[in-house]
């Protein structure tokens, strides 16, 4: 972990495990098949990944849609592949502000709730591009299963404390 407010090599991997498990977790809740994320992959982005353009106040992470324009193909794919992206300085500032400095809780907890943003936009037909009213019932869908998968795993107190930072 740095102050400089991107994440270290460490860092990531503490997160690539903690998405591992947010895969399983959201495979097993919404009944879907082990390798869904195989088959279906996202790709996890940081903010050095990404133009500005995505970089969003105040969050710890966000979906983005990327869009894979096949040459061979004249229809534009309706699933496309998302993409989580991750705002370091968010996330490493909410563990300086904590006694822990625990990543792994707060890692697990954001990638459980964007893979389960991601399941619904393309299970369950939510509307990535929904209005303002939409996304505030999105999020507290979201939010509500969130809590139910990690019911458990990563302690109330913890999720509470991040939930009301918005995600
Ligand atoms: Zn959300």
């Amino acid at each position: 972990m740095s102050v400089s407010g991107l994440f270290t090599q460490s860092d990531l991997e503490t997160i690539s495990r903690a998405a591992k498990l947010a895969e399983n977790l959201t495979c097993d809740f919404f009944g879907l098949p082990s390798n869904e994320w195989k088959l279906n992959p996202y790709r996890m982005l940081t903010l050095k990944n990404v133009s500005r353009d995505f970089h969003i106040d105040q969050v710890f992470a966000h979906v983005v849609r990327i869009q894979t324009v096949k040459k061979s193909s004249k229809v534009s794919e309706a699933s496309g592949l998302y993409g989580v992206v991750l705002q370091d300085p968010y996330i490493l500032r909410e563990l300086f502000r904590t006694e822990s400095l625990e990543l792994w809780p707060l890692a697990l907890y954001v990638m459980t709730h964007e893979l389960t943003h991601i399941v619904r936009f393309k299970k369950f037909e939510v509307d990535f591009f929904g209005s303002g009213v939409d996304r505030k019932n999105e999020e507290e869908a979201v939010d509500g299963f969130t809590r139910e998968i990690l019911h458990g795993t990563v302690s109330l107190k913890h999720i509470n404390r991040y939930a009301k930072f918005g995600i």
